[in-house]
């Protein structure tokens, strides 16, 4: 099963090789999503985890043992059908096929079970017509 989560690092443990245990101890596949990550402040990484529910529940008990904060992702991505000029720039940008183009019409679609939240459209849209919403 795949986990969509955002982990939160207390300054102590930024330069601890968390993940690295995730990988190696509960054989987690991993996709870092976004990190904001610095020495001596709170870390966020946002993570795509992706293994056996048994070793998913297992590794988050351990991130909570050790301090880190596991929340689900609760920001939504928004396309904005009416700000949209379906200029087709976020296309080539988005990983997953969630903007997507119609060869026929040539409309600008958005499948939001497709998205992974990595905001690469948003800085590339002109009109607005994507937001983060949390
Ligand atoms: S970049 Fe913005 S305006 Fe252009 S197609 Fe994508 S969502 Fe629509
Ligand atoms: S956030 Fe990423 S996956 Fe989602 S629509 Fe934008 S580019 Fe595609």
């Amino acid at each position: 099963m795949k986990r969509t989560v955002v982990l939160t690092f207390p300054p102590t443990l930024v330069d601890e090789p968390v993940t690295y245990h995730l990988i190696t101890d509960y054989d987690l596949e991993m996709n870092i999503l976004r990190a904001t990550v610095r020495p001596g402040e709170v870390g966020r990484l946002v993570l795509g985890l992706k293994g056996k529910k048994k070793d998913l529940d297992a590794a988050v008990e351990y991130l909570e043992k050790v301090g880190v904060s596991v929340d689900p992702v609760v920001q939504e991505m928004r396309f904005l059908r009416d700000k949209c000029h379906h200029c087709t720039a976020c296309i080539p940008i988005c990983p997953t096929g969630a903007l997507d183009v119609d060869r026929e019409t040539w409309q600008v679609g958005f499948d939001g079970t497709k998205c992974i939240l990595c905001e690469s459209c948003v800085p590339v849209c002109s009109y607005r017509a994507i937001a983060i919403e949390f």
